[in-house]
């Protein structure tokens, strides 16, 4: 998968006159690497936790291309936090956010991206990145349960 990510990646850079640097490519294997929903910010300070020669600048070029390549997820709270989780095409899902403890959930039912899938191919448009968002309020005992 990640081996995967990082060729489409790379086809992406060379089709729009970028290179795949040295900098680029760790950025982006620690974003295919890790597993959780992050925000650029976080993840700024991890990454410069680990090695100080990677500038805020790269970091932020490198997002805006993953994403625009289709390797990220955009996913904002109502709150307007903005964040980010490494998905390619064929794995984009949608979220479920909670308004009051800002946790996020995946819906990964097959049969909503097939809905969604049958729905473009109505409107003759061919889908080619997902993002549906619905907030709402969690159980979570310790955080959510009987907040108003
Ligand atoms: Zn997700
Ligand atoms: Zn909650």
């Amino acid at each position: 998968m990640s081996k995967n990510a990082h060729t489409l990646f790379e086809t992406y850079l060379s089709n729009n006159e970028s290179r795949y640097t040295t900098q680029k490519k760790a950025i982006a294997t620690e974003i295919f690497e890790s597993k959780d929903h992050f925000e650029v910010e976080d993840f700024i300070d991890n990454i410069r936790a680990k090695n100080k020669k990677f500038s805020r600048a790269t970091v932020y070029r490198t997002i805006k291309q993953l994403l625009a390549a289709r390797l990220l997820q955009k996913i904002s709270s109502i709150d307007s936090k903005i964040l980010y989780e490494h998905s390619t095409p064929q794995d984009h899902h949608a979220h479920v956010i909670c308004n009051i403890c800002g946790k996020i959930f995946e819906i990964e039912e097959a049969s909503v991206k097939s809905i969604i899938d049958s729905e473009c191919k109505k409107l003759g448009v061919i889908p080619q990145y997902l993002s549906l968002h619905v907030y709402g309020q969690c159980k979570d005992p310790a955080t959510c349960k009987g907040k108003k």
